[in-house]
């Protein structure tokens, strides 16, 4: 396994981290200043700076993407709504393109509306089917950037609201489906957070190789867990064997970023240093 106590070099920030401490020209800024050479933004707050201005800031602090959050969100209510999906998928390409991401993270969607509290329907096949047309729809123009996509299974409490894959397996199904040749242009995130207590974990690792691991997201699961999206646990805080799961995506093939991603209530009240120098010290004796 690779040793991660000496350098930074495979250290990258999920920009959603630190995005309530500071704007994500600053992150770039703060993470360069620290010797962290990665990052994983979220459109809203390219978006927010300037994806032009972004893309040149990356180049001048050299910093790299680990990824880029996020597509997804295919099922809708009606046909309108599943183009807008569609549209909007490829801009998120587009964008992933300009940023020069190795991967565009799909949180795929569930229930239309569940987010907002009205879910259009309760039928969860049908989103998965529209799930699995959305993204053999956007494959294509992912194959012509020569951008993968790079599917989140997320934990099973948020498969109303957010995402209907919720197993790696699951995930991995899909792969296969539309992308039997493992052509690269389709893979995994692997999130830790949502993923850690399957006990086909490491045969699903295994199973994905390394033409599918595209990601691999690292935080802590606390015990207790007092909010279903903002309370993850810094890396060491909680129960997720990290280093053992990391020892399978490697042996799998997997040679590319740790990625932290953490939403916390705790950690977004915390100076961003603070939360960045912590980062930095559990990565290299944790992760
Ligand atoms: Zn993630």
């Amino acid at each position: 396994m690779r040793d991660f106590s000496q350098d930074l070099s495979q250290l990258s920030i999920n920009t959603a981290t630190v995005r309530k401490q500071w704007p994500l020209d600053r992150i770039i800024d703060e993470c360069a200043r620290r010797g962290i050479r990665a990052i994983a933004p979220w459109r809203d707050q390219v978006a927010a700076v300037g994806l032009d201005a972004i893309a040149r800031q990356l180049r001048s602090t050299g910093t790299r993407l680990s990824g880029y959050c996020r597509g997804g969100f295919f099922p809708a209510k009606d046909a309108t709504g599943l183009r807008a999906a569609l549209d909007d998928n490829r801009r998120a390409l587009d964008e992933a393109k300009t940023l020069d991401a190795p991967c565009l993270v799909l949180v795929v969607g569930s229930l239309p509306g569940a987010l907002d509290g009205q879910p259009a329907h309760r039928d969860i096949a049908r989103a998965r089917a529209e799930v699995r047309d959305g993204i053999a729809a956007t494959l294509e123009h992912a194959r012509s950037l020569g951008l993968p996509l790079a599917i989140e299974p997320l934990h099973p409490m948020q498969a109303a609201e957010r995402a209907c894959i919720n197993t790696l397996e699951q995930a991995l199904d899909l792969c296969d489906e539309l992308d039997p040749a493992r052509s690269g242009a389709l893979g995994v995130a692997v999130d830790l957070y949502h993923v850690w207590w399957d006990p086909k974990l490491a045969q699903q690792i295994a199973r994905a190789g390394r033409e599918r691991l595209l990601a691999f997201h690292v935080c802590d699961w606390l015990t207790p867990t007092r909010d279903l999206l903002n309370d993850r646990g810094m890396m060491g805080d909680g129960v997720i064997e990290l280093q053992r799961a990391r020892a399978w995506m490697e042996a799998a093939g997997y040679a590319g970023h740790a990625e932290v991603e953490i939403f916390s209530d705790h950690w977004w009240a915390q100076p961003g240093g603070l939360v960045l120098d912590t980062c930095i010290e559990r990565y290299r004796t944790v992760v």
